[in-house]
């Protein structure tokens, strides 16, 4: 095979006969499909067109996905890009309808980690009635890009939109799993630690679940704690709500592998991204049934109920102990951990 059928070329993002050549031999195949309406990537027209619901809000998201590394234990940055925008439409309670890829390229990647990629993103997606309407590529001269970014536009329809900021004293407040996966498990990855772990990143498709647990009631807000981790997501929530959110230290699910890393590197769980989970805030009399909602679905196995909405401190996250202790969990100045997702 030539040089330019096994890596990406600055043709291939130059508009002319060898992009066309990419689409149809990578895009196409994956994302040709119809969506709902006159959603259609294979028109491959100036733009894509989108029915407007006859009820409900539309919302809409965008994200870049800087990781690295592009492959890492339990995902790829396919995997990532398609579940991180599914996700933050899911946590505002919307049904994901639409989204986009644009892909920035450096010149020599290879072709086969690029079709690796884009069959990750498209098994992400087919999690959801969702499908990819436009994207675009370019390409970044050799030394001028570390691989590759994707950019994704998410467009979704929901009920009643969810917001994060609606909690109220009383409320409870759940997670659906394990709190770190993703973070550690990057950190782990990363060769200058050149630690070895089974941990894996929690990259997943939250929709399918948000779904079913929308259907019990009762959810006030929910968020997806990804970089800054749980403790930036909870600060933000209480800032923004102007409540005090007290959680229970012990009640936070952790793989025992997350802790052992965590007391390794001396870097807080909660502190770290999450890429398959969500906060869900929830009136008392509801909590249960979400609870065993979560619970009822494979991504929320380990869903557990870690705190409450209280009046004592507005703005504030409080973490309590087991021995009784009670301190502040602070907004952290940024994610430990660079370009995780
Ligand atoms: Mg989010």
């Amino acid at each position: 095979m030539t040089d330019r059928e096994t890596r990406i070329t600055p043709l291939h993002g130059a508009g002319g006969e060898l992009m066309d050549e990419l689409l149809a031999r990578l895009i196409l195949p994956r994302f040709g499909k119809k969506g709902s309406g006159r959603i259609a990537l294979s028109a491959l027209d100036d733009g894509a067109t989108v029915a407007l619901p006859k009820t409900g809000e539309l919302v809409i998201t965008t994200d870049n996905h800087v990781v690295k590394p592009i492959f890492f234990p339990g995902g790829d940055i396919g995997r990532l890009a398609a579940a991180g925008t599914l996700n933050d439409l899911a946590v505002m309670g919307a049904r994901p309808i639409v989204l986009t890829l644009a892909a920035i390229i450096e010149e020599g990647f290879p072709i086969a980690d690029l079709e690796r990629i884009l069959d990750s993103f498209a098994a992400a997606l087919a999690e959801t009635d969702a499908v990819v309407a436009c994207g675009d590529t370019k390409v970044m001269p050799a030394g001028d890009l570390d691989g590759i970014v994707l950019n994704t536009t998410g467009l979704g329809v929901a009920e009643h939109a969810v917001s994060d900021a609606e909690l109220k004293k009383g409320d409870v407040v759940l997670v659906s799993g394990t709190i770190g996966d993703h973070g550690m498990a990057l950190l782990a990855a990363r060769a200058e630690f050149r630690l070895s772990t089974v941990l894996q990143s929690d990259v997943a498709v939250l929709w399918p679940m948000i779904e079913r647990v929308l259907k019990v009631g009762g959810i006030h807000a929910m968020k997806d704690p990804t970089r800054g981790g749980l403790a930036a997501a909870l600060n933000e929530m209480a800032r923004k709500s102007g409540t005090c959110i007290e959680i229970e230290d012990a009640a936070i699910p952790l793989r025992p592998e997350v802790v052992g890393l965590s007391d390794l590197l001396g870097i807080s769980p909660l502190e770290v991204a999450n890429e398959g989970k969500a906060i869900l805030i929830v009136a008392p009399e509801k909590a249960d049934a979400v609870l065993a909602a979560l619970r009822g679905h494979p991504l929320g196995a380990n869903a557990a109920i870690i705190g409450r909405v209280i009046d004592e401190h507005p703005r504030r996250v409080i973490l309590a102990t087991e021995v009784g202790g009670r301190r502040f969990l602070d907004m952290p100045l940024g994610d430990p951990v660079p370009r995780i997702c």
